[in-house]
């Protein structure tokens, strides 16, 4: 597609979104203010004044924007993701994470994330969304390469409402759009308690949600939607705005997000531009249907999978070695059934497990069932037990150097990395088609240039080269488009310093 024709879609793109907004955020103006229903548990003649209609005008005081103002939100902390820690000993990884938010009040937003994730490797995805849908493109262009991914109305709404619990402010306006109910929550009774209202109402996603607000202060101290809870704290005056500087989000007992030095900025209503994507992107390729490649001597790769993920696989006479078993048994039930069609007659006797994070092992227990042998670098198997049942059967290889598998007539050799991103690393070769398999040592994205390498590249291509002097003509990566040597050397040359500013 010309450049400009691209540009001219966006535009027209943009211009729509513009105009439907326009004509919702004039419905929500015209719309009567918000009822608050009280509920009346100490309505009998004589009994105490309930407290919640005074903590409320008290709040929306303290919370009061501007009509229509939009937010412009920065924050930095930490992440913490199940299932992709360094040591396979640790169920979690601290991710360290940093995003920037504007909000408008009909539902438009526009998302900045950067997170990093064990071996250096930098995610920095930006996300422009509005109650039709949102798009979102990989500002470094490794992972996504140029291609847009689109969600529909009912994703972007959700994103939408989860993105106010970062504002009470805006939570309280959005709240009292929804006829919201108040009512004195049922600790207060408690000796010595601090005495507090509850504010229920469904969110802009339809999910109940509760405030929680100090009747003193008329803050909102905390939000719960379903099993996520935020705190909020370090409340400060930002200008007229009251916000939190912390906010904290669990996920039932567990801290999912821990958000520091969050600031805020009203603004205006924002330009169309704020909404716009940057050029060079263009829309995602549907690379249905699911099949086998096949990449000779008995090398074939997945593609097509409803994830994008690309597992491999070996075929010798007597038996199948597969590579990685993302992300879903789901998923893996369905990539099952294209090997075997691929190889009839011949067993799957072995799944090597790239590493255990939890992508590339969760459709494990697809293959488990049938006895095969799980093939992993040292210590994995701890991190698999933690995310297989109790009562699953494996059968469990750990290699602690390296490994070969006899599939009769060809092999597959297998080599430990201890790696920045996963200690228990494996990466896996084909002697006879020459072919590497790797997740996420090394990545190329499935339309875009080179890019730079990560920590990961520089001990696949120590490992290709130095240690070991393996051919390689091809490089198969359970992300992305399939590489070659020459691309690993690019990526390591376009590799800069930057790291990531904490
Ligand atoms: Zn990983």
């Amino acid at each position: 597609m010309p450049h400009s024709e691209s540009q001219g879609k966006g535009m027209t793109r943009t211009n729509m979104t513009t105009l439907r907004a326009l004509a919702l955020f004039g419905l929500l103006a015209l719309t009567p203010f918000a009822t608050v229903l009280l509920t009346t548990d100490a309505s009998a003649a004589g009994a105490p004044p309930n407290p919640a209609k005074a903590t409320l005008e008290l709040a929306k005081k303290q919370f009061a924007l501007p009509p229509g103002a939009a937010m412009e939100l920065s924050m930095r902390g930490s992440t913490s993701r199940p299932e992709q820690a360094r040591d396979a000993a640790a169920a979690f990884a601290d991710v360290p994470s940093d995003q920037s938010v504007v909000l408008t009040e009909d539902g438009r937003f526009r998302l900045k994330t950067r997170t990093l994730y064990p071996g250096s490797i930098v995610f920095s995805f930006l996300t422009v969304g509005s109650p039709q849908g949102s798009s979102t493109i990989d500002e470094l262009q490794w992972r996504d390469g140029t291609e847009i991914s689109k969600e529909d109305a009912a994703s972007a709404r959700k994103d939408y409402a989860d993105l106010l619990f970062l504002s009470p402010a805006l939570l309280l306006r959005d709240a009292l759009n929804r006829k919201p109910v108040s009512k004195p929550a049922a600790r207060n009774a408690e000796p010595g308690a601090t005495q507090r209202i509850e504010v229920s109402f469904k969110d802009a996603a339809g999910r109940p949600t509760t405030l929680t607000l100090d009747t003193a202060s008329g803050r909102i101290e905390s939000a719960t939607s379903g099993t996520r809870r935020f705190t909020y704290v370090g409340y400060q005056k930002q200008k007229t705005l009251l916000q939190p500087t912390r906010i904290t989000q669990y996920d039932g007992d567990r801290v999912a997000t821990r958000w520091n030095d969050v600031t805020t900025l009203l603004m205006p209503a924002p330009s169309p531009e704020v909404f716009n994507l940057p050029d060079g992107y263009t829309e995602a390729a549907d690379r249905s249907p699911l099949r086998a490649t096949d990449l000779g001597e008995g090398a074939y790769r997945i593609d097509g999978a409803p994830s994008g993920y690309h597992t491999g696989f070996v075929v010798g006479d007597r038996a199948i070695a597969v590579f990685d078993a993302p992300v879903s048994v789901e998923e893996a039930e369905q990539v099952k059934a294209v090997i075997e069609k691929a190889a009839p007659g011949k067993r799957i006797a072995y799944v090597v497990v790239s590493h255990p994070h939890g992508d590339h092992v969760a459709g494990l227990r697809a293959y488990l069932k049938d006895g095969i042998e799980v093939v992993t670098g040292p210590g994995a198997g701890v991190a698999l037990k933690r995310q297989l049942s109790a009562s699953a059967q494996l059968k469990l290889r750990e290699v602690n150097n390296t490994d070969e598998l006899d599939l009769g007539g060809r092999t597959l050799k297998l080599y430990a990395i201890n790696s920045t991103h996963a200690s228990s690393m494996l990466v896996a070769y084909a002697p006879a088609s020459r072919t590497v398999f790797q997740g996420d040592l090394f990545y190329l994205p499935e339309v875009g240039p080179v890019p730079p390498a990560f920590d990961g590249a520089g001990e696949l291509s120590t490992l290709i080269t130095a240690s070991q002097g393996l051919f390689v003509e091809r490089i198969v990566g359970v992300h992305g488009r399939t590489g070659t040597l020459d691309d690993l050397n690019q990526s390591l040359a376009l590799r800069k310093g930057g790291g990531f500013a904490r």
